[in-house]
């Protein structure tokens, strides 16, 4: 039987092997996939083993995303872009090829699940870390007006709109109404929010945070209190997985019905 698994340090909590189960058994598709615990000295050596033992594929994630990106013999554009890989894909002529699906995973929930378009839009993603570098590429192949990354430590933002050719600002010098604000931080994860105007948010903005819990985020309870819709990144996290099985099994999933049982069971917990 083809055998998957998710790669990482620590991996019993991870989502993936609930998620993959049960694309595999939306699209019938026969396949195992369990967890693989990293190690810091035999990453490279655990991912050869998992492959040359009917492992048809892996999806890794922290803290080895950049490791997997080195190992990989092809890369993706978007993986290239990243410069980290989440999804590697054993190829016939036993190349690795490595892609990075997280972007497209929250583009796709933006647009699939959610009703977005990001064409002709007015972006602001607020972080630099590894999260917003991995959506950048995906949100500009869908062509906005503009796209401003802004960054506590600014150095970084600046970085980032070198690479991707795109505006950085301090969150202090952001202005006027944006269109879709991205919160790429991980300051929702101890409930804190970066200093933003109340002016980001005009009538139409809509915003997205790729945190997520049972609880509304504080950044999405920020927006809403100026009359903003939005979503949190429980479908980024589906999205990704989904194009992950996409790629190895060449069937794309349906997922708004997974995003709302998962909503369900945490809301229930
Ligand atoms: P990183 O550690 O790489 O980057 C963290 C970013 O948050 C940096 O830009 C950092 O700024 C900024 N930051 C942290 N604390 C604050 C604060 N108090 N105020 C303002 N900025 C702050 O993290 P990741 O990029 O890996 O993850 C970012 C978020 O994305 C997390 O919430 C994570 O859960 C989420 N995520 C969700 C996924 C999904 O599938 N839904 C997938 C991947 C990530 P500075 O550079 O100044 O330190």
């Amino acid at each position: 039987m083809d055998q998957y698994a998710v790669v990482g340090n620590p991996i019993a909590h991870s989502k993936s092997p609930s998620i993959h189960t049960y694309f595999a058994e939306q699209t019938q598709q026969t396949l195992t996939y369990s967890t693989l615990l990293g190690d810091d000295i035999e990453f490279e050596n655990q991912i050869r083993a998992f492959l040359a033992s009917d492992g048809k594929g892996l999806n890794v994630t922290l803290p080895f995303k950049e490791r997997a990106y080195a190992m990989c013999d092809v890369l993706s554009k978007r993986a290239e872009q990243a410069g980290a890989v989440n999804t590697i894909v054993m190829s016939e002529n036993g190349d690795l090829f490595g892609d990075n699906t997280d972007g497209i995973g929250m583009v796709r929930d933006m647009i699939d699940n959610h009703g977005q378009t990001l064409k002709g839009k007015r972006v602001l993603v607020l972080g630099a870390g590894g999260a917003v570098r991995g959506v950048l590429e995906p949100i500009l192949s869908e062509q906005p007006k503009s796209v401003t990354i802004a960054n506590r430590t600014v150095e970084k933002a600046h970085v980032l709109a070198r690479h991707f050719e795109c505006l950085a600002s301090t969150f202090e010098d952001l202005e006027g109404a944006f269109d879709i604000i991205i919160n790429g931080t991980s300051a929702s994860l101890s409930g804190r929010l970066p200093p933003l105007k109340d002016e980001l948010v005009g009538e139409q903005t809509w915003c997205y945070d790729m945190m997520y819990g049972a609880d509304r985020t504080v950044f999405l309870a920020w927006a809403h209190q100026r009359g903003a819709n939005g979503a949190d990144g429980l479908g980024m996290l589906v999205g990704q997985a989904a194009e992950a099985f996409y790629l190895w099994r060449n069937v794309r999933p349906e997922t708004a019905s997974l995003v709302a049982l998962m909503r369900k069971q945490m809301e229930d917990c």
